[in-house]
């Protein structure tokens, strides 16, 4: 009887499970805009995925970054003097910052004179590019600290040249070759990386300005900052009124498609200064006071 009663038990288990099993509702129908995005996600995982990649020496990691940078300084010459004295500013800042990353390497930092280019990007071996539109946004020196230091982390962290390699493996190119690093084009530094690697970046950021002397205030304002306008001129597409010009709006688009949600990124921030219990009270530095009155960006001057 006993034994009945365990079969029985038994049988009624195995019943349910297939029950279960059977009416587990299928999500994964075929609809024409299912296979456009699920395609679109394959193929951003394809160039994400991790690939067997040997860790590059930091002589040769530097080696490439400096072919790169060289290719694309000469195509965007920085020979405007106010650009080269606000590329000086934002070397100091970086410097500043970069003495807080784990590995030593020739650290340098370029500034692209495009008022359009919001954006910023880090290759291999240590080279920092900023967009002038970018720059423009800055309201406090802590601000360009931040945006300088999410940069210089995906450097530290490795993250820039597992891209370089992951391109190489996709294209079959050999990094060794010169002809083969001038196929790399600017913009595959601007796409961004993987969101968890985003994250740490920012993470990561936060903890060298603050290691810096710089006030954590500078991460959260611009994040705070970006939520807004992220809200305004791309979630309710509104029309721009005075703050940003229609390129800038769409340049800062680019922006935005290419790193997590600022709210995603602003609530780290926020829970990162509470956990590590950063100095919110440690004040803003102003931005470069010379170049804000020259370009008109940033509050101004008073008198
Ligand atoms: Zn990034």
């Amino acid at each position: 009887m006993k034994r009945i009663l365990i079969l029985a038990v038994l049988v009624l288990a195995a019943l349910t499970a297939i029950y279960f099993v059977q009416r587990r509702p299928r999500n994964d129908a075929v609809s024409p805009a299912a296979l456009v995005d699920g395609s679109a996600d394959w193929e951003r995982d394809l160039t994400r995925a991790p690939m067997n990649l040997t860790r590059l020496s930091d002589e040769e990691e530097v080696r490439i970054g400096n072919r790169l940078a060289g290719q694309y300084e000469a195509m965007e010459p920085n020979t405007d003097p106010e650009s080269q004295a606000l590329e000086r500013y934002v070397e100091l800042v970086g410097f500043r910052v970069a003495a807080q990353a784990k590995r030593r390497l020739p650290w340098s930092f370029h500034v692209i004179d495009d008022a359009d280019l919001i954006n910023a990007f880090a290759l291999p071996g240590g080279h920092v590019f900023v967009g002038r539109g970018l720059l423009d946004q800055m309201t406090s020196e802590d601000e360009l600290a931040f945006v300088l230091g999410h940069e210089i982390e995906h450097v530290d962290h490795y993250h820039a040249v597992e891209r370089v390699q992951m391109e190489a493996q996709l294209h079959h190119f050999d990094l060794d070759a010169i002809s083969a690093l001038a196929q790399i084009p600017m913009s595959i530094w601007q796409e961004g990386y993987t969101k968890d690697e985003e994250l740490e970046a920012d993470r990561e950021s936060l903890r060298a300005v603050v290691a810096a002397g710089y006030s954590p205030q500078g991460a959260m304002k611009l994040l705070e900052r970006w939520t807004r306008l992220h809200g305004e001129y791309v979630i309710h597409a509104e029309t721009p009124v005075d703050e940003l010009s229609e390129l800038a709006i769409s340049g800062l688009n680019g922006y935005f498609r290419s790193h997590p949600l600022p709210s995603e990124r602003l609530a780290q921030v926020r829970k990162v200064i509470a956990e590590d219990r950063l100095p919110m009270n440690r004040p803003l530095t102003p931005f470069h006071l010379e170049y804000e009155v020259t370009s008109g960006a940033g509050p101004k001057d008073p008198s």
